[in-house]
């Protein structure tokens, strides 16, 4: 029998309230740059908030020090954004600050000549994750235009790279939160996604997740 949307979304809400979920339900802009069942995972069990690593919290310490030491009129820092992606899903994300109708990213680096450039000085691009995350922010802040800084972890020195808002590129990182909400619905019905898998084996050393996976699938193993 073929359910009515409105039916869809009511049978969703109670399921939701039933199991204690908040509703809508969020994905998080940063977490469709990694492994995607890990965010699929990360949503069902409600645990991101206890996945923060040793780099997220230096990069929040980045944030505070720059939030507490610069003053430049109509800057706002930490803003909240968010997009809807469908009844029941929204895409969420903090951009570190809007100047004026800038959006602008603080990013933490370290340098090291085997692993990218050198130095602050010979980098000539921001990460494509950096970029992508950016992205985001400025579609769903409805912004045409932004900046990371990149911070160099031994010095402080900063270098800024300009990014401009891309709908293709944003169309692609929705494209993956959709495997995500396929993911999170086929957990809700007690399967395992294991066609997910995740960009890089090495993603899964510092994994939280990795002794479900190990149980089950071992994509380390495969994608080796
Ligand atoms: S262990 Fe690997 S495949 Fe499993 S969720 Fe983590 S990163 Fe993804």
């Amino acid at each position: 029998m073929e359910i009515p949307d409105e039916l869809k979304t009511l049978n969703r809400e109670i399921k939701d309230k039933i199991a204690g979920r908040k509703s809508p339900r969020r994905i998080w802009v940063t977490s469709l740059s990694f492994c995607l069942r890990k965010a699929a995972l990360s949503i069902y069990l409600g645990t991101s908030k206890y996945e923060r690593t040793g780099d997220m919290l230096l990069g929040t310490l980045l944030h505070k020090w720059v939030q507490e030491n610069v003053e430049v009129g109509d800057i706002e820092f930490e803003v909240p954004l968010e997009y809807k992606i469908s009844d029941g899903w929204i895409l969420v994300g903090r951009a570190d600050a809007i100047l004026g109708d800038k959006i602008l990213e603080f990013k933490l680096k370290g340098f090291n000549q085997e692993n990218g450039p050198g130095s602050l000085k010979e980098m000539e691009e921001p990460s494509w994750t950096w970029k992508e995350q950016l992205n985001a922010y400025l579609t769903m802040a409805g912004l045409e235009e932004g900046y990371i800084y990149v911070f160099n972890r031994d010095g402080l020195d900063f270098k800024h790279f300009k990014v401009e808002k891309d709908k293709e590129l944003f169309d692609k990182l929705l494209r993956r939160a959709w495997v995500v909400i396929r993911g999170v619905e086929e957990l809700d019905q007690g399967k395992f996604p294991a066609w997910i898998t995740p960009r890089r084996s090495d993603e899964c050393d510092s994994c939280p997740f990795r002794p479900i996976c190990a149980a089950i699938d071992k994509p380390w193993e495969k994608s080796r």
